[in-house]
């Protein structure tokens, strides 16, 4: 059935929010949350560890916080509480994106297993599986991801376990690869400019001939549908290739971006359709899927970027995240001098329904609204 991507309208006469067919939490977060929150409630008197942030929200992770659960890492994998302080009587959840083999190799050896409250979202074991089918069949993997994100550090080590696995970040990074696939570049340099981000022992001269594309869930569709495309035709120059034998040098994946991933981002190309003065996109800060939302609201309108509501400081002056430059900044007379005020709004997947509607309310307060929230709300019933 086709899905229909077109904004609600929910409108406030002076000001009109279009709020994106869908948007915030996805089965994967809500899946997480659920097993944490149990998790706790199972262990009355255990010590209980997140292996880092649950998903990428900091109101959800605080929660858990003020729960008693401690983080042993940071976002980027810097220890907070070292391996050697646990036993076997403390429990830890692997958050969402999953984790490494080493990792997990890790707490089996001190005896805290990792399957039982193990929340990895169903869409990252499903890249995960992908990997391993065209490692099967002889196919590197390259994997278009953040490379210092918790989802792809994950995804490269299961990839790498069976197959040479090399990570790229964006097209620029996939242009530079193709140079070693055609040996425009001399093999002996990709050690140095892909350091950090190929598996061990991988060989620049032998495994570059035969390769498939996954992606972190969370990439911008597009972007890893160019590069597996550019990769492809790559191959098919390289290697004098046809459409019955493609196959011997790139394996067909299809993108391995999660529902959720897509119907967020399909959403925001339906809410782009419609003319208004701003956008407004609920995440935290270090979301990437958030981050993507934003990076296409922004090529059309001024966007805002607010982790809640209390960014929103009074009706001129925002606080927002500039995700290029990673700083926060303020911006003066955000909401324009006219009526109506069109405003788009959407969030992303780790971010409660709760703090979007906070948000309409803090704008819908700077108006003399012709409807209450609850008045409006009652229309869709
Ligand atoms: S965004 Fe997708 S892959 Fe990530 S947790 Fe949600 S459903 Fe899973």
């Amino acid at each position: 059935m086709k899905k229909d991507f077109t904004p609600t309208l929910l409108d406030f006469g002076p000001v009109q929010i279009y709020l994106a067919r869908h948007f915030g939490f996805c089965y994967g977060v809500e899946n997480a949350i659920d097993i944490a929150f149990r998790t706790i409630d199972e262990n009355p008197g255990k010590r209980i560890f997140l292996l880092s942030e649950m998903i990428h929200n900091p109101q959800v992770n605080a929660d858990l916080q003020e729960r008693g659960v401690e983080f042993l890492q940071d976002t980027h994998g810097k220890q907070i509480v070292p391996y050697e302080a646990l036993t076997k009587d403390d429990v830890v959840i692997i958050p969402a994106f999953g984790t490494t083999l080493a990792i997990e190799e890790k707490l089996n050896t001190i005896g805290i297993p990792t399957q039982k409250y193990n929340t990895t979202c169903p869409f990252v074991e499903k890249v995960w599986n992908r990997s391993e089918q065209i490692a099967i069949k002889n196919y590197t993997v390259v994997v278009h991801g953040k490379p210092s994100h918790e989802e792809t550090r994950a995804t490269f080590s299961h990839a790498a376990y069976h197959t040479p696995t090399v990570v790229v970040n964006n097209m620029l990074e996939a242009i530079v690869l193709s140079q070693y696939i055609t040996g425009e570049k001399n093999a002996a340099n990709f050690y140095e400019e892909f350091k950090g981000r190929f598996s061990e022992g991988f060989d620049a001269a032998k495994d570059l001939k035969r390769i498939g594309v996954v992606n972190q869930t969370t990439m911008l569709a597009s972007d890893t549908q160019a590069i597996a495309d550019f990769l492809k035709q790559v191959m098919i120059e390289k290697y004098n290739l046809n459409a019955d034998n493609t196959e011997d040098h790139f394996s067909d994946t299809r993108d391995t971006l999660c529902y959720a991933t897509n119907d967020n981002q399909t959403a925001v190309y339906g809410l782009l359709e419609t003319p208004a003065d701003l956008a407004i996109v609920v995440g935290g800060y270090n979301s990437s899927n958030t981050s993507h939302l934003v990076e296409l609201c922004e090529e059309k309108l001024p966007t805002y970027f607010i982790s809640g509501e209390e960014k929103i400081l009074t009706s001129s002056l925002i606080r927002h995240f500039n995700f290029h430059t990673k700083e926060e900044l303020t911006t003066a007379n955000f909401l324009p001098e006219k009526k109506p005020v069109k405003i788009l709004v959407t969030s992303g997947a780790s971010c409660p329904d709760a703090m979007v509607e906070n948000v309409i309310e803090k704008l819908v307060s700077f108006y003399p609204a012709d409807k209450s929230i609850a008045a409006l709300a009652a229309t869709f019933a």
